[in-house]
């Protein structure tokens, strides 16, 4: 696409923010009900999806087919605009899609994502009591009998697994093989008989993820995702695009938003007339923060356009954008100063980015931990990435 052609695309854009973002939506989303926020994001899904910006990530087949450009220009758009985001949706569209358009067949591609686009919710089902970093420890079985499987086990932290249809379940099929080898990838029905989800509920008052206990599930065998046994090399896929592509639309609202809104906190004056501003030491910092933002963004339009990224790649930029949301946010508590802290809800909707920001600061510690907390992300890049000696395995 040309530089004209993206201007032109960015006008678009910029139009179509301007006429479909509801101005009230934070107002409306701040103390909302469960069921206010699942309808909300249902619809502004579907106003996204009528633009063609709800999968722009997706291959042109599939309601997708936007360049990394555009898709870069549209991100910016959205959060200078100050779009909700697809909380919701995020599985689905991100990790769901990634696994199925790698490793599905015709039929789960067929079946799932023209429904993802209708609004089918998605839940990761991985981690489990005894296996979060170690993952490969997992002890949820899949035992195969005839064309299906029966399932028993049970799930941890599954974010917003209590909206959810189907699930991305990872289950040992071969006990006795090595932990890595035993284990299948399944598409799991919600609905279906022996599936409890049990909200867990934070220091904050939000559920924002359950517990999912599994009773004798059957999945029958057309949900299995790739070859039986083989589901930890599928779930390198899910992961990848944990670390990675969900990274372009975050680094951009950190950019267009969390930054943006920290320079205006800064600028504000306080009451003896003078503004954060005005000391040396606080334009040192945000000079700082914005440099490390434009690194991150072009870190992450490079992983993104990559068609054969390095082994580490994903990693670096998941811990990078989530320990810079930690730096961000922190000097964003220390300028807003102890009025902040008496700000105990946020819309919900928005992410992390409420501009509340020692909400957001506790937030932000979230991010070190999905997908990979910090410490195994730091193993990855030194031992994948730069080719370090392996760290010793416990006996
Ligand atoms: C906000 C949020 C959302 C989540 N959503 C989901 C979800 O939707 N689906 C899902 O399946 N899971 C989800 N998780 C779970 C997440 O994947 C796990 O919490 C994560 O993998 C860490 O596992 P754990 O909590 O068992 O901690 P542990 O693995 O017990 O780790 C505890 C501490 O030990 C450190 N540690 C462990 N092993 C090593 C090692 N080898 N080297 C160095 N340090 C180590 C860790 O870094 C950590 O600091 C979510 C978690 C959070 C916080």
């Amino acid at each position: 696409m040309s530089a004209a052609d993206l201007a032109d695309f960015r006008a678009d854009v910029r139009a179509w923010c301007r006429a479909h973002i509801p101005s009230d939506w934070r107002a409306a989303q701040t103390g909302a009900t469960d069921a206010e926020f699942v309808a909300f994001q249902q619809a502004w899904f579907q106003e996204l999806r009528g633009a063609g910006y709800a999968v722009p990530h997706w291959p042109a087949e599939w309601g997708g087919g936007m360049s990394v450009a555009q898709q870069t220009v549209l991100y910016r758009e959205l959060a200078a605009h100050d779009a909700p985001r697809l909380v919701l949706a995020f599985v689905a569209i991100h990790h769901a899609a990634a696994t199925l358009l790698a490793a599905g067949t015709d039929a789960q591609r067929e079946r799932h994502l023209p429904a993802i686009l209708d609004g089918e919710i998605w839940v990761q089902g991985f981690s489990e009591p005894d296996a979060g970093s170690d993952l490969a420890a997992l002890r949820t079985t899949a035992r195969r009998q005839g064309d299906a499987y029966v399932v028993n086990g049970q799930k941890v932290w599954a974010s917003g697994a209590a909206h959810a249809d189907q699930c991305l379940l990872l289950a040992r099929t071969d006990p006795a093989a090595p932990k890595r080898r035993g284990i299948s990838y399944l598409l799991m029905d919600m609905r279906s008989p022996g599936v409890e989800v049990r909200p867990i509920r934070q220091a904050t008052g939000e559920s924002h993820f359950c517990e999912i206990f599994l009773d004798d599930v059957v999945i029958p065998a057309g949900n299995l995702v790739g070859p039986e046994h083989d589901g930890w090399r599928v779930a390198q896929e899910t992961l990848g695009t944990e670390r990675g592509m969900t990274m372009l639309e975050l680094a951009e609202r950190l950019g267009n938003g969390g930054f943006r809104w920290l320079v205006e906190a800064c600028a504000r004056p306080g009451r003896d007339g003078t503004a954060p501003l005005d000391d040396s030491r606080v334009r040192d910092r945000l000079a700082e923060l914005e440099t490390e933002v434009t690194g991150l963004r072009a870190l992450c339009a490079d992983l993104v356009a990559n068609d054969a990224p390095g082994p580490a790649d994903a990693s670096i930029v998941k811990l990078y954008y989530s320990e810079l949301l930690q730096r961000m946010t922190d000097f964003g508590a220390q300028i807003a100063g102890p009025a902040a802290h008496t700000v105990l809800r946020k819309p919900l909707s928005s992410g992390w980015e409420s501009g509340a920001w020692v909400l957001d600061f506790v937030g932000s510690w979230e991010w070190t931990i999905p997908g990979g907390t910090s410490e195994i992300q730091r193993s990855i890049i030194g031992e994948r990435g730069l080719g370090l000696p392996r760290e010793p395995k416990a006996v």
